[in-house]
C-alpha cells in the first residue's frame, strides 16, 4: 500500500537564500492575486479562465514582468493550481477565494522533477540526512534540522512547500511511502470520550488533561494583541509586535501539536480498534467562540480525530466513529438505563436510578461509546 506523508524540516537558509525564498513567496502571491483579479473581471463578461489558460498565460505575464523570471518558475504554476483548487472548494461549499496578503501564510510550493536521461537518479530536490541538507531548485543546498532518528530518506518526493513563519523558515516535503500490507487482527479495543477539560477519556479510565502550561503563552498572546490594537499602522513598533505574536502563535501550535501527537500515537499503539464520537464542529465553534482556552481545546479535538484517522490508516488499525446524536452521557454503562435529565456539564459523576451505579461521568460515557462501537463493528462484520 502506498501512503502520502509529509516531513517538515526547519530550514537554515543563508542571507542570500532567504532573499530568494522571500522573492518566490512574493511572486507566488503576485501571480495568485493577479489571476484571481483576472478571473473576477472575466467573470463579469461571462468569460471563464481555466487552469490551462492561466498556465499558458504565465509566460506572457513573465515577459511583461521580468522579475517573475528570477524565481523558481515551478512556484508560479503551483500558485495558479492553488487558485484553481480554491475555486473548486468554493463551488463545493467553502468560502470564496481571498486575496493573499503579505505576512499571512507566506509560502510557495515547488514540484520535484526527476529524469533518467543523463543521470539515472537525477532529481532537482534531494534530502541528505547524512549531511542534514536539502537541495532545492535554483537555491542549491540548505541546512536542515528535524527527525533526528531518521538516517535515510529513500522516499519518492512529490513537492516541497517552503514557508516563512515570523523569522523562521520551514520545508514540508511531501513523499510517497510504501507501507507493508499486514492485516491487523483486532485484540485491543478502546472507546474515547472527547472533552474540553480532559481532552481524551478512555473506557479504561485514562484521562488526558488539556494542556495547562500554555497559560503563559496565552497571556503573552493576549498582551501582544492588546499592544497591536494600540499601535500605529505601518509603524516599526507594530511590525515588531506582529513578529512577536507570530512567534507565540507558533509556540502554541507546536505545544499543541506535540501533545496531540503524543496522545494519538499512544492510543493507536495500544489499541487495534478505537471508537470515538463524530465531532459537531459547528456547534463546538459556536460554544467556544469567545474563549481562547475553549477554542484551543476545540481545535485540539479536531486535530486529535484527524490524527487518529491517518494514524489508524497508516497502521492498518480501525477507527470507528459513532453517530453525533448517540446519547453517550445519558446512558448507564452497567444496566443500559437512560437518564434524560443529565445535561448539566457541572455534574461530574453519573448516578443510575435503576442499578445505583455511580461512576465518573466521562468514563461512563467512554464505556458507552465503546459498547456502541462494538455493536457497529459487529454489524459491519455481518
Ligand atoms: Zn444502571
Amino acid at each position: 500500500m502506498l501512503v502520502n506523508k509529509a516531513y517538515v524540516f526547519r530550514l537554515y537558509p543563508t542571507e542570500e537564500q532567504k532573499k530568494f525564498i522571500n522573492k518566490c513567496i512574493g511572486c507566488s502571491r503576485f501571480v495568485y492575486n493577479y489571476y484571481l483579479n483576472k478571473k473576477e473581471l472575466m467573470y463579469k463578461n461571462n468569460e471563464i479562465l481555466t487552469l490551462k489558460d492561466m498556465k499558458k498565460d504565465i509566460s506572457f505575464l513573465s515577459k511583461e514582468n521580468e522579475w517573475l523570471k528570477e524565481v523558481d518558475s515551478s512556484c508560479l504554476r503551483t500558485s495558479v493550481e492553488d487558485l484553481d483548487r480554491a475555486y473548486l472548494n468554493f463551488y463545493n461549499g467553502s468560502g470564496y477565494p481571498k486575496y493573499k496578503k503579505k505576512n499571512h501564510s507566506d509560502k510557495y510550493r515547488t514540484v520535484c522533477i526527476r529524469s533518467s536521461y543523463k543521470d539515472k537518479n537525477y532529481s532537482n530536490i534531494k534530502v541528505d540526512l547524512n549531511k542534514r541538507e536539502i537541495t532545492l531548485p535554483k537555491m542549491g543546498k540548505l541546512k536542515i534540522r528535524g527527525y533526528r532518528n531518521l538516517i535515510e530518506f529513500p522516499f519518492k518526493i512529490f513537492n516541497v512547500t517552503i514557508s516563512k513563519v515570523g523569522k523562521r523558515y520551514y520545508a514540508s516535503v511531501n513523499v510517497e511511502e510504501e507501507k507493508e500490507d499486514k492485516e491487523v487482527i483486532p485484540r485491543y479495543i478502546t472507546g474515547i470520550d472527547l472533552g474540553v477539560k480532559d481532552l481524551v477519556i478512555t473506557s479504561e479510565g485514562v484521562k488526558y488533561k488539556a494542556l495547562e502550561n500554555i497559560g503563559k503563552i496565552e497571556r503573552k498572546i493576549k498582551g501582544y494583541n492588546k499592544a497591536l490594537s494600540r499601535s500605529e499602522k505601518g509603524s516599526n513598533n507594530r511590525r515588531k509586535i506582529i513578529l512577536k505574536l507570530e512567534r507565540y502563535y507558533e509556540k502554541l501550535r507546536n505545544a499543541r501539536k506535540y501533545y496531540t501527537n503524543f496522545i494519538t500515537s499512544k492510543l493507536v499503539k495500544e489499541n487495534d480498534i478505537i471508537v470515538c464520537e463524530t465531532l459537531k464542529v459547528k456547534e463546538m465553534i459556536e460554544e467556544g467562540k469567545n474563549h481562547l482556552s475553549k477554542r484551543i481545546a476545540n481545535s485540539s479535538l479536531g486535530e486529535i480525530v484527524r490524527q487518529l484517522e491517518y494514524k489508524c490508516l497508516w497502521e492498518k488499525k480501525k477507527l470507528i466513529k459513532i453517530d453525533t446524536y448517540y446519547p453517550s452521557s445519558q446512558i448507564c454503562s452497567i444496566c443500559g438505563n437512560r437518564k434524560k435529565e443529565l445535561k448539566d456539564l457541572r455534574i461530574r459523576s453519573f448516578v443510575c436510578d435503576e442499578c445505583k451505579n455511580e461512576m465518573d461521568r466521562d468514563i461512563n460515557a467512554s464505556i458507552n461509546i465503546l459498547t456502541e462501537g462494538i455493536r457497529k463493528y459487529m454489524g459491519q462484520m455481518g
